[in-house]
């Protein structure tokens, strides 16, 4: 494969934007050599500028559930466009995606639109705080909310700790507020609500975490979750910007039957273009202005433009009855990969959920915290990146990341994906 023109942007962008991107993970800092500069999607299929196509796994790292350029997707857009972009008014477009969303997920009786993931948890943490007059929130070690300073903190192993900042910019007393706990360690929750309870406004995490590795939650610990919030008096977020719509209509509280209180969307929701979404109980979202004195606003929220793909994507997504589809495909890639994995036993696992799915380099039999992937081998993932790209497969340039099926990609790309897999991991573990 050649990536001449590629390398020509790459060069270009260095030159222009901070090291080259938009978005730091685009940069195959952790995968070597250079990003991929795409000039179409197309169902499961994108083709770079050097007219390279891959079977892509990345998915624009989760929203395009229904595959590139969907057409129901693609026309709202083109229709909607055609009388305007963007009107700074309210527009009727909102209030029917509001529907579909209050209807599909279990604990959202109320929903504001806004721009991003980040500005959807960084939003709800404001509100939770408004809501409890307190000050603290609990994150969860290994869960990534966006880049918002106080979600931008250090995750500390063990017992919670204070936490420390993660990037540079982010000021100690922003990074004061936030307590870590590790994903999938009730005692040491409880310990932390024991102690601080009555000081912590919200807690939030990703009911399945995706951002490091894929971690399942352990039997009974959401449950346990939302039971010391509530004993407490802490607003429980579930950060569903990756798990909404993706493990069902219902997202990830409808999966394991656990409500929060407050929810924060992106991704699905807006089928490809730029949404976020925080909601949930009518109470705590009265508080949000004009209603209430918590502030918040945004010049596109509830863009016309992403409100409209977001209904086309979301309805196609319940009409088509796409999840069930999406689970036998995910049941049926975990059943081809088997054999291959087994080949391999102590050096590779596959896990996955539903259509997420992700491969760890590691000897352990199974990945349930944030320190195990983090002894993960991530040089050997890196070597299998660049065979699995040379063989037209995309996947997400970072071991930490998962990868997404969407409707659109075939049985026979599941077959292609499992053969490349197989000659790939021939190849980096001999
Ligand atoms: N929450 C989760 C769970 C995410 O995965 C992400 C982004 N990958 C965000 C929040 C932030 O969303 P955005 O990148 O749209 O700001």
């Amino acid at each position: 494969m050649k990536f001449e023109k590629s390398e020509g942007l790459y060069k270009k962008a260095l030159g222009l934007l901070p090291g080259g991107v938009d978005s730091p993970v685009r940069a195959f800092k952790s995968v070597g050599g250079t990003p991929l500069f795409m000039k179409e999607g197309s169902g499961s299929r994108i083709t770079d500028e050097d007219d390279n196509t891959f079977i892509d796994y990345c998915m624009s790292w989760g929203p395009l559930i229904l595959g590139h350029a969907d057409s129901d997707v693609v026309e709202a857009v083109r229709e909607t466009a055609l009388k305007g972009t963007s009107f700074g008014t309210p527009h009727r477009f909102e209030p029917e995606l509001a529907e579909i969303v209050v209807q599909s997920v279990p604990s959202i009786e109320k929903v504001r639109f806004v721009s991003s993931g980040t500005e959807a948890t960084m939003s709800a943490i404001r509100l939770a705080r408004g809501f409890t007059g307190r000050d603290k929130i609990v994150k969860l070690d290994g869960c990534y909310h966006g880049h918002a300073d106080f979600l931008l903190v250090a995750a500390g192993s063990g017992l919670a700790t204070f936490g420390t900042p993660d990037s540079a910019g982010v000021t100690e007393g922003n990074a004061r507020d936030t307590l870590v706990v590790s994903y999938n360690d009730t005692a040491a929750l409880e310990e932390l609500m024991k102690r601080e309870g009555d000081n912590i406004a919200a807690l939030i995490l990703e009911p399945v975490p995706c951002n490091y590795g894929l971690i399942l939650p352990n039997e009974g610990y959401l449950k346990e979750v939302r039971e010391l919030c509530s004993r407490y008096g802490v607003v429980l977020i579930f950060d569903e910007v990756i798990s909404g719509f993706r493990l069902g209509m219902g997202g990830a509280q409808e999966y394991y039957g656990i409500k929060p209180d407050l929810t924060t969307l992106g991704k699905i929701i807006g089928g490809g273009l730029p949404v976020g979404a925080y909601g949930g109980r009518a109470d705590i979202m009265a508080m949000i202005a004009p209603e209430g004195p918590v502030y918040q606003a945004g010049t596109l929220s509830g863009n016309p433009l992403a409100m409209a793909a977001g209904i086309a994507a979301l309805s196609k997504l319940k009409r088509d009855k796409v999840h069930e589809a999406l689970a036998q495909k995910g049941a049926l890639m975990q059943e081809r990969l088997r054999p291959v994995t087994d080949k391999h036993k102590g050096k590779v696992l596959v896990k996955g959920i539903e259509s997420i799915f992700c491969i760890y380099f590691t000897g352990l039999d199974n990945i349930t915290s944030v320190d195990q992937v983090r002894g993960c081998d991530m040089k050997l993932f890196a070597a299998f990146h660049r065979e699995m790209l040379n063989r037209g497969i995309y996947l997400s340039p970072s071991g930490y990341e998962v990868g997404f099926l969407s409707s659109a990609h075939s049985a026979e790309d599941i077959d292609k994906t499992v053969k490349s897999i197989d000659e790939s991991l021939e190849i980096v573990l001999g």
